[in-house]
């Protein structure tokens, strides 16, 4: 019989789901296992063979914990609003809702097609209107407690897309989806304060076992720093006299307030425009206009020149009553740090580069460095700085800032990187804003009992282009009788972010059929935590915040019933082509997991992607891998087939077996599946060059083991052989600790440098004992005959030479 994956792995699979093989059962008996993989945001494409990564790692662990008597959750479903199905609609006229049915069906048909075992009566789908009626809840929730809110700022604008984009959305000045050069508007935007749950976000971290390097890019991503606002009166004369407006600067180093030589203030600063002066304005207005154009992307670059322009005007350094000139400069964004920032040009690079293009002073104040050659940005001794002369650099940041504050002209603060999330997006497919806006009452939210919000059908996608979304043409959905006072009133028509539904996706399969609540308080409690989250190391800014957030205003208002949804969280490298790019259309080098699936079977796809490389890092694809994998299995067929009925297998092959068992609950607990599978890998060649001591016993436990990574062919083996069910019902096997300590060695002996015998010993074996053992042996007292040991030469594990 002959290995042939075609054959065999539809036909279990189709076993598997009329059995319902993968059902997880609400507040069962067992103890719970949730363990999670990201859901596709879905492209005409189908499935990426990245996909296959994290999902069948993650299915070889839910495979086993099942195997291990838990109650398992591994679900799936669909995140599909969002730009591809518009984008498509917009070049090919189809509706969004009809791609995302095709290119659920592919995805569906793809993930089959592998064999995971995904609980499929859980599925859900972002874009169906009971599942996004909670995406909208929570947004009415949001809103009611003041954390949902419009502001008119300036957005990222994508002139090819006509949509605001976030900033994380806009990729070295370009946007991510479709590379236009990104571009400056303002419009009125919804936003939600993320910002609120700063600390929160940063502190839990705590609670949670996450890869360390995901929690650094949260905590730099989130950056809190402590700091100080120091305020500079502005100069109204050449008496110095002040003005009582100020500029409000914010700084890390306050110990280096007496260098202080400029001041910078952002172009979009408000006190911009009366701080130019009659012989500076042309000057300085035509610098402004130039930076309208970059983004801030541009301007924030840290390996960018900074440049500026002096305003004419002056400000008062509060440490030493100093006069001291306003600059205006790209580099400083308007929503950082209030848009101004203090020049200290000896102790930062890139002011020290500012001040030497402009002709501004350079005065040291931190003692250490050489400042006629670069900047000195170290901590240090303070210099030249009055009463606080000899102070070290953190004690002068704490006096400094409490002199500050008893002269009312600063104050300690903390000041975070991120900023409010935007949440508006001016496009058709996504979830509607449940907002209406009356003339009469303002601001007015979609009463809980009319949710959902649909969305209505639409002839033409095409954004408007005058920033707002293609709903706003729609007359019949967008007037609308206002709830409050019944007057005509207008539907917001912007809709969701991306990351809308899959803040909370995790939540609904836990109940994906409830239309009275995200899910049933109960089952929330019996599922969540996730007990293990797999997803993208690109999302862990993005999508893993974002949902940590959402998540936590759900546990504040008493829906989600713990402080973090995710116990664990891990991270898969991304797989690359052959040729080491990124897999892309373009380049022609997208390898199609339903061509591997046809040509050499889930199985050794799924065990492939697995043995690739380590987990977390990006591995380029490999052909060759791929046969070798595919080989290794013929290799276990033939050798399960021709193993013979009621056969023990000789200790040797019993403790590889004990040892193999140990490697894999070990490894696949730690992410590492590619040992996992070289130890498999190892035990089979073993098993080959022994065969005539590998018996029934080893090829059952055998084919347990590899059930979570081979789950088609171990099937078939496992029921061709004799069981009697499913191997997914057997138990995991345990590993007997005993019988893998006490292994043994085979010990040469020699006589004088010759081999006189071969004796079987406990590995380890000390030298003493080796000694007695060698010199009791019959064959060794023949070639001794009672001569007199004058040497014994001891190599560990290996062999005992005795001299005579
Ligand atoms: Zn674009
Ligand atoms: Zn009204």
């Amino acid at each position: 019989m002959e290995y042939k994956p075609n054959e065999i792995e539809p036909k279990w699979q189709k076993f598997w789901e009329e059995n319902n093989s993968y059902q997880a059962e609400d507040f069962s008996k067992k103890p719970k296992k949730y363990i999670l993989i990201e859901f596709p945001y879905l492209s005409g494409e189908g499935l990426h063979v990245g996909h296959c990564r994290s999902y069948a790692a993650l299915d070889a662990v839910a495979r086993k914990k099942r195997m291990e008597g838990y109650n398992v959750l591994y679900p799936i479903g669909w995140d599909a609003f969002g730009l591809p199905a518009e984008n498509y609609a917009i070049k090919t006229g189809i509706h969004p809702r009809l791609t995302t049915e095709k290119n659920i069906a592919n995805y569906k048909r793809q993930l089959k097609s592998l064999g995971l075992s995904f609980d499929w009566l859980r599925e859900v789908n972002t874009t169906d209107p009971q599942y996004y009626k909670w995406t909208q809840w929570i947004f009415l929730k949001l809103f009611e407690k003041g954390l949902a809110y419009q502001a008119e700022i300036p957005v990222n604008w994508c002139p090819a897309c006509k949509i605001g984009l976030a900033n994380e959305e806009v990729v070295g000045g370009a946007c991510e989806r479709c590379g236009a050069q990104v571009e400056k508007k303002v419009l009125k935007q919804w936003m939600l304060k993320i910002t609120a749950y700063a600390d929160r976000l940063i502190d839990d971290l705590g609670k949670v076992n996450y890869l360390e390097k995901i929690k650094a890019q949260q905590i730099n991503w989130i950056g809190k720093s402590y700091g100080t606002e120091i305020d500079f009166p502005i100069s109204v004369d050449q008496q110095n006299q002040r003005k009582s407006a100020v500029i409000s600067v914010f700084t890390t180093r306050a110990d280096t307030i007496f260098g202080v030589t400029a001041v910078v203030l952002a172009p979009e600063h408000p006190l911009v425009r009366e701080l130019i002066t009659e012989e500076n304005r042309e000057q300085v207005e035509k610098y402004i206009e130039e930076a309208k154009k970059k983004s801030d992307f541009e301007r924030g670059q840290l390996e960018k020149e900074k440049t500026g322009v002096f305003t004419g005007s002056y400000c008062i350094n509060p440490a030493n009553d100093e006069k001291i000139p306003i600059w205006v400069g790209d580099y400083v964004i308007a929503a950082y740090g209030g848009g101004a920032v203090m020049v200290v040009p000896a102790h930062d690079y890139r002011d020290y580069d500012f001040a030497k293009k402009y002709g501004l002073e350079i005065r040291e104040v931190i003692s250490g460095g050489d400042i006629l050659e670069e900047a000195f940005v170290d901590y240090g001794t303070l210099i030249n700085s009055g009463q606080f002369n000899g102070l070290s650099s953190e004690e002068a940041i704490e006096k400094i800032t409490a002199w500050l504050e008893k002269k009312r002209e600063g104050r300690k603060t903390v000041q975070y990187k991120l900023r409010d999330w935007v949440f508006s997006r001016q496009h058709y497919w996504g979830e509607p804003i449940p907002i209406i806006h009356c003339p009469r009452c303002g601001v007015v939210p979609v009463p809980e009992k009319d949710l959902p919000v649909e969305l209505p059908y639409v002839e033409k996608y095409q954004p408007t282009g005058t920033g707002e979304s293609p709903l706003a043409v729609i007359s019949e959905w967008v007037d609308i009788k206002c709830p409050k006072c019944a007057g005509p009133a207008k539907r917001e028509t912007d809709t969701m972010p991306n990351w809308a539904g899959s803040n909370w996706y995790y939540m609904r399969y836990c109940d994906p059929e409830n239309d009275k609540a995200i899910s049933d308080p109960k089952k929330l409690k019996y599922w969540l935590p996730v007990d293990w989250y797999n997803g993208g190391m690109e999302h862990t800014t993005l999508h893993l915040l974002y949902s940590r957030f959402i998540y936590k205003f759900l546990y504040d208002i008493k829906v989600a019933p713990t402080a973090e949804p995710y116990q664990r969280r891990t991270s898969h490298g991304i797989v690359l082509a052959e040729d080491g790019r990124k897999m892309s259309k373009s380049f022609g080098n997208v390898i199609n997991p339903d061509e591997i699936v046809k040509n050499f079977g889930a199985d050794t796809l799924r065990i492939y992607e697995m043995f690739m490389g380590p987990f977390d890092q990006a591995i380029a694809w490999n052909t060759q891998g791929v046969k070798g994998v595919y080989r290794f299995l013929e290799k276990v067929w033939k050798l399960a087939l021709g193993s013979s009925d009621n056969k023990k297998s000789s200790p040797e092959i019993q403790r590889a077996l004990h040892k193999l068992n140990k490697k894999i609950d070990e490894d696949l607990e730690a992410t590492k599946f590619n040992t996992a599978v070289a130890a498999f890998m190892e035990f089979i060649n073993l098993c080959q060059e022994k065969k005539e001591k590998v018996g029934r016993d080893v090829i059952e436990k055998m084919l347990i083991l590899l059930s979570p990574f081979a789950p088609h062919l171990t099937e078939e083996l496992w029921q061709t052989i004799g069981g009697k069910k499913s191997v997914f019902f057997e138990k995991w096997p345990k590993y007997d600790p005993k019988l893998i300590k006490a292994e043994t060695i085979t010990l040469i002996v020699q006589v004088n440098g010759k081999v006189r015998d071969k004796i079987e010993a406990q590995a380890d074996i000390s030298e003493e004992t080796a000694k007695k053992l060698a010199i009791s042996q019959k064959k060794v007292q023949n070639w001794l005959s009672g001569k007199e040991v004058k040497k014994i030469v001891f190599v560990p594990n290996k062999l005992i030479n005795i001299v005579i």
